[in-house]
């Protein structure tokens, strides 16, 4: 999931701005996406499922019309939450003004909130976490002077990994967590417009350059008298989730003042380090593999090759031609070349294993393709726990390496050996920055909040069939 916000004074291409900025974060979520514009007050949205450019056509853009501050969102949709009445940002009509929310993360909490909103009376319409936020915040609006205050009020209830952008009819409201989960951060372009966004390369996108990140637990308030910040009250302690490097984020983005491609390249060389091997080639998993591939051939003096092309088009549009046709339906997305292994003894690196679908598939395909060996190395450790700040990481139950060791691995995926990236080096990933601390949790089960024991999610989805036109 991904927020992206603009704010300036008298704009009239917010719209269009916040399109680049979250075709520029679409790898963070690509069930939905969805943009609101305010103009002097009056709130224009348009959001449904879908990958950024199919919501979004020059119509629909021009249709939200002209205005200072605008907000948008793309996110992805866990089995539980996928139907298209989730999308954000989500408009909130409320005695104290209009809102417009959106958010990156997920609430532990959400269970206990909504069964304490709903037994007060409150009715819900989705099973989106921001409808929680939504209700947090309004709350706290009729017993706060601000908006602002309202937002770090609610904040102090809102247990999880979040960050969040919210719109009012006069500002726009930057918040992080206490923990400082998923990133985010702000910037500004010559003509004095400010930029908020889940990942530095919608900055770069809409030419706005970096000011800063926001802090865990804080509220930065963007107002036409200036910007201003506020602390949630409580301690925060900075937690990053160390998978923002390892796959989340674009490695053209920046986290904590260290660049995500530096970061992953580093994992490969901390990989090459701690499981070396004889070969004659190392090839990358497209895409957030290469990074790591690069790192683990520097380092290792084994010359790196481009061993798999991924189909740049496979998106959630893809047709699935069934079990009855004849087409390859892993080589449609997936295809080697065989001149890079054919013969070869091969390192192919990965950004993580979590089932190991990917593993068991591109092993035959290198195998097909010629490969006499082929040594799996993943950039990330084994994932043992499940994740509850939005990375969608499944139940143990789903996780391989809560099953079998890398030996076992690498029988059932047929490769010839699987080495993980040792846990002590996460936390070296991002050395080149100035992070005070990790999330690692699905790695090492210490998770930087309580974990939820309410009901699931899912208890509360809806189907709704409508009609997209
Ligand atoms: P698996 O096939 O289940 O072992 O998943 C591993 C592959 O999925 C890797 O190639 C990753 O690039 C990708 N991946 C890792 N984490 C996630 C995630 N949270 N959501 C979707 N794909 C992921």
């Amino acid at each position: 999931m991904a927020v992206f916000g603009i704010f300036g004074t008298k704009t009239e291409r917010v719209a269009s701005s916040a399109y680049y900025g979250l075709y520029a974060l679409q790898h963070r979520g690509q069930a939905s996406a969805g943009i609101v514009v305010n103009d002097d007050g009056v709130f224009h949205a348009y959001k449904d499922s879908g990958l950024v450019n199919e919501v979004f056509s020059h119509r629909i853009l021009d249709s939200l019309g002209v205005g200072q501050i605008a907000l948008g969102n793309v996110r992805y949709g866990t089995a539980a939450t996928k139907e298209r009445v989730n999308a954000e940002p989500m408009l909130v009509n409320h005695i104290k003004g209009k809102l417009a929310i959106s958010h990156d993360g997920a609430l532990v909490n959400y269970g206990e909130l909504r069964r304490e909103l709903e037994l007060g009376g409150a009715i819900f319409h989705t099973a989106n976490d921001v409808e929680v936020i939504a209700y947090m915040i309004t709350k706290a609006r009729l017993v706060t002077g601000s908006i602002e205050e309202a937002v770090a009020k609610a904040m102090e209830r809102l247990d999880g990994g979040y960050s969040m952008l919210v719109m009012s009819p006069q500002k726009l409201i930057a918040a992080r967590d206490k923990n400082g989960v998923h990133p985010l951060c702000y910037g500004i372009r010559d003509d004095g417009e400010y930029v908020i966004a889940s990942e530095s390369c919608a900055l770069d996108v809409v030419g706005a350059s970096f000011v800063r990140e926001v802090e865990p637990g804080e509220v930065v308030v963007f107002a036409k008298e200036g910007v201003k910040s506020l602390r949630v009250n409580g301690e925060s302690k900075e937690r990053l989730c160390v998978f923002e490097y390892l796959y989340t984020a674009r490695p053209d983005s920046v986290i904590c003042g260290c660049s995500v491609h530096l970061a992953r390249k580093r994992a490969g060389a901390f990989l090459a380090k701690a499981h070396p091997v004889e070969a004659d080639v190392v090839i990358g998993a497209p895409d957030s593999g290469i990074d790591a591939a690069i790192g683990y051939a520097e380092e290792s003096g084994i010359p790196y090759g481009l061993g798999l092309i991924k189909n740049k088009y496979i998106g959630r549009t893809f047709i699935d031609p069934g079990q009855n046709v004849r087409e390859d339906k892993v080589k449609i997305k997936l295809n080697p070349i065989p001149e890079t292994v054919k013969g070869k003894r091969v390192i192919l690196v990965d950004d993580s294993i979590v089932r190991g679908t990917t593993c068991v598939r591109v092993v035959k395909l290198l195998r097909d393709a010629g490969a006499k060996e082929i040594h799996i190395r993943s950039s990330a450790p084994e994932f043992l726990n499940p994740c509850y700040y939005g990375t969608d990481i499944g139940s143990r139950a789903e996780l391989i390496a809560c099953k079998y060791n890398a030996k076992e691995m690498a029988k059932l995926f047929g490769a010839d050996s699987v080495g993980f990236l040792p846990l002590a080096d996460v936390t070296k990933l991002g050395i080149s920055g100035n992070c005070k601390g990790y999330c690692k949790a699905c790695f090492d089960g210490e998770y930087p909040t309580e974990i939820p024991t309410e009901p699931e999610i899912n208890k509360y989805d809806f189907k709704i069939s409508e009609n997209k036109n």
